[in-house]
């Protein structure tokens, strides 16, 4: 197999026929096999139906999963990663917001050389203030830390070498950040402009509480990319600041007492250094354990600490 495309499908009943036609009008013209991981994410509505139907008429090229209740898109994209037996990914959406027609110069693009190819929507058709907007923020925002610079990241039609995505697992709605954690394992990622139409049928499964939730996310996926092999250096050095603020303080104390015979009770600064002293402490504690848990992540998963590209005259 060679392609697989991953698409999660949530109430998108009248948009699976279209999509359904939209791909072969794409694909068929390729050599190579290729098949559709459609992941029925507990719709509510007939999508359930006209995905056996479709599965039915085209047992060739179509493979759907099911879901016992609605787990969110992260969710049905990892599960369709999970049972895609391509040796490329492409995810895109169900709600033919993404373009199918796109896919073949996106695979020529891997052909190159790259291991990650992300669309990126130039003429976007979401409504200004809730969407794109929010998301531009949220693009540059996610570029600056992660210093993986996108200009889309909330695009879900992306191509992908199995090798650049297959290596972690995806929490919560950590869908956008596939390309930051892709390339944490040395993928090399390119960027391209691909068609987006606006939604037709059905309505958008997200609002502004999104933007929270990416906040939030982007913390986890910083900390995991910087520290999750070395937590100490993050909890560890924010106690040994804090333990200096309470060093200075009681420098500064001691001064005053000896020189100037101020008294060290005499003002609370000795109170607040105590303080900073127990804080630093516990952190540099919390950072020991959390060393403990990285250890168990680690091991419990036989996850290595590094990615091997290439092997020469090894077995
Ligand atoms: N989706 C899903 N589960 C959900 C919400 C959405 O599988 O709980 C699917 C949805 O059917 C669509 C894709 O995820 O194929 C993107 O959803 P939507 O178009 O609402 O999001 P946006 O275009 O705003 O990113
Ligand atoms: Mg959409």
């Amino acid at each position: 197999m060679y392609l697989s495309l991953v698409i999660p499908v949530y109430n998108e009943e009248e948009s699976l026929p279209l999509l359904f036609d939209a791909i072969h009008n794409a694909l068929d013209s390729l050599q190579e096999k290729w098949e559709v991981v459609l992941v029925d994410d507990g719709s509510k509505d007939q999508s359930l139906k006209v995905l056996e139907e479709l599965a039915e008429k085209d047992t060739e090229h179509i493979r759907v999963v099911s879901f016992r209740r609605n787990f969110g898109q992260t969710a049905a994209m990892a599960a369709g990663i999970d049972h895609a037996k391509g040796e490329i990914i492409v995810l895109l959406d169900a709600d033919l917001q993404n373009d199918p027609a796109d896919i073949p110069m996106m695979l020529s693009k891997l052909d190159e050389g790259y291991d990650v190819v992300s669309g990126w929507r130039i003429k976007r058709k979401d409504t200004f203030i809730t969407r794109t907007l929010p998301s531009n923020m949220a693009n540059g925002l996610i570029s600056r830390v992660t210093g993986v610079e996108l200009h889309d990241y909330g695009c879900t039609l992306k191509a992908y070498r199995r090798e650049a995505i297959t290596g972690f697992r995806l929490y919560g709605e950590m869908h956008r950040f596939i390309p930051v954690f892709a390339h944490s394992v040395g993928a090399k990622i390119i960027e391209v402009p691909v068609n987006h139409h606006p939604r037709q049928f059905g309505e958008a499964k997200y609002g502004l509480e999104r933007i929270v939730k990416v906040i939030l996310d982007l913390f986890t996926v910083k900390f995991l990319l910087t520290y999750s092999s070395k937590p100490i250096y993050l909890f560890g050095g924010a106690g040994i600041g804090i333990i200096s603020i309470s060093a200075a303080l009681l420098i500064f104390l001691a001064i005053r007492r000896i020189f100037f015979n101020i008294s060290v009770f005499g003002s609370p600064l000795f109170q607040i250094s105590a303080m900073f002293f127990i804080l630093g402490f516990q952190s540099i504690l919390m950072g020991l354990i959390a060393e403990l848990q990285v250890r168990t992540y680690h091991e419990s998963q036989r996850k290595p600490t590094y990615t091997v590209r290439k092997k020469i005259n090894i077995e």
